[in-house]
């Protein structure tokens, strides 16, 4: 379970956030998540409950962001919708391409107190 660990690294980077600012109840937090990530939102978002149990993130809410994949064509510099348009271009149809968005996962934002 790949999510698991993602999961319980998040869980030690608030703890430390939480530490070094004085705060005690992490309330929600927010994820953005890269359609391209090797992480899955909907597997992160099942494995959440039993990662936290008994941490501090124990009752925080969760909420995920997804980011869209985007590419930038080589042969003709068309920005377009990676997913949509199955990683080639909807212009020149060339498959050489530059992933220009969408790898991401990041925390966006942390609500403590
Ligand atoms: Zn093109």
């Amino acid at each position: 379970m790949h999510e698991l660990s993602i999961v319980t690294s998040i869980v030690d980077t608030i703890e430390s956030y939480m530490k070094e600012n004085s705060l005690t109840e992490c309330e929600e937090i927010v994820l953005q998540i890269g359609e391209l990530s090797d992480v899955i939102p909907e597997y992160l978002q099942a494995c959440y409950p039993i990662a936290v149990e008994g941490t501090i993130m124990e009752n925080t809410a969760l909420k995920i962001e997804k980011i869209t994949a985007l590419a930038k064509c080589k042969n003709c510099g068309e920005e377009y919708r990676y997913i949509e348009n199955k990683g080639a271009c909807p212009k020149c149809k060339s498959i050489k391409r530059e992933i220009t968005q969408g790898k991401e996962f990041f925390i966006k934002q942390i609500t403590a107190r």
